[in-house]
């Protein structure tokens, strides 16, 4: 890794860096976090279009590196999120068109791509209150799936989401993108399946394991009672059987027709409507 990339020190403050060449050592850093293992060691991840970059600074993510390219320059909007990245003493760099497709491996890529710190919550913080609906996923495989319950789980108003054993990781490119945004409102906690079980016992809210052989319908389930857990099992295997006794309801989605059962993210989006039916709506939301 560059000197650049690791120290975004005072030196940098009010410097714009220019790039065009593939070969620049910042450019190939930039690439690397495709990679999780470069993500992980320097606990960052990329997200990309203007908004996007906007709003995760809105919600006080930090911004590590802005890029842009010229097409952008000169726009008001860049131009601010560059000046607020150079004071928090963020690295800013102007690229050409081939540097930010090499960088989003896109040949439309968006003008603008932030990297900015990866956010963790942890397991013990969490402490579900009334009318709390968390998300719990046993190792969700996909990034696609994972991305789209980020963003369903926003958009339901649930107050996070819990991944359980190995995962996809959310702050993967594909993850990011398929959040729409939702990976900056939408806390995420990493745990393993004793740690979560030890933190079920305790939490004070009603663990709701979806599964293929539950026996309860999941519209009859009193989602009120408690602040509620939704349990998701893994896209091949479902839910083990060490998660799915410790559950306090096991609910079915009832089905017709040939398909074995749902997709997991669809499977989750049912789940967290139902279950904050109660909690949502037109009036007064959006
Ligand atoms: N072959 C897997 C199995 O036997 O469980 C299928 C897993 S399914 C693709 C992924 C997850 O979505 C399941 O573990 C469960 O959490 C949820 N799911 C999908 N369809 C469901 C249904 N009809 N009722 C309850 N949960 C369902």
């Amino acid at each position: 890794m560059s000197n650049d990339m690791r120290d975004h020190g005072p030196h940098r403050v009010g410097q714009v860096k220019e790039i065009t060449s593939l070969a620049n050592p910042i450019v190939k850093d930039i690439k690397a976090l495709g990679q999780k293992k470069t993500r992980d060691e320097t606990k960052s991840f990329m997200a990309e279009g203007l908004k996007l970059v906007i709003d995760a600074m809105e919600l006080g993510w930090a911004i590590r590196t802005l890029v842009y390219s010229k097409a952008a320059k000169g726009k008001p909007t860049v131009e601010q999120l560059a000046a607020r990245t150079v004071a928090h003493g963020g690295l800013v760099l102007e690229v050409s068109e081939k540097v930010m497709s090499a960088i989003t491996r896109r040949d439309n890529p968006q003008m603008v791509v932030g990297i900015f710190e990866q956010r963790w919550k942890a397991l013990r913080e969490v402490r579900p209150k009334e009318g709390e609906t968390w998300v719990a996923l046993d190792r969700v495989r996909d990034p696609g799936n994972l991305g789209t319950i980020i963003r369903t789980a926003d958009a339901a108003g649930a107050s996070g989401v819990i991944l359980v054993g190995e995962t996809t990781d959310p702050f993967s490119l594909e993850t990011v993108r398929a959040t729409m945004g939702s990976v900056f409102a939408m806390p995420v906690v990493r745990t393993n399946v004793d740690e979560f079980i030890a933190w079920k016992r305790t939490s004070g809210a009603q663990v709701v394991a979806t599964h293929l052989a539950g026996s309860v319908d999941y519209r009859t389930i009193d989602y009120k009672r408690k602040p509620v857990v939704l349990l998701m099992g893994n896209e091949q295997s479902g839910l083990p059987e060490v998660l799915a006794k410790e559950a306090d309801a096991l609910a079915r989605i009832p089905q017709a027709g040939r398909a074995d059962s749902l997709n997991l993210a669809v499977a989750t989006a049912v789940m967290l409507f139902e279950a904050r039916r109660h909690l949502l709506a037109l009036e007064g939301n959006k």
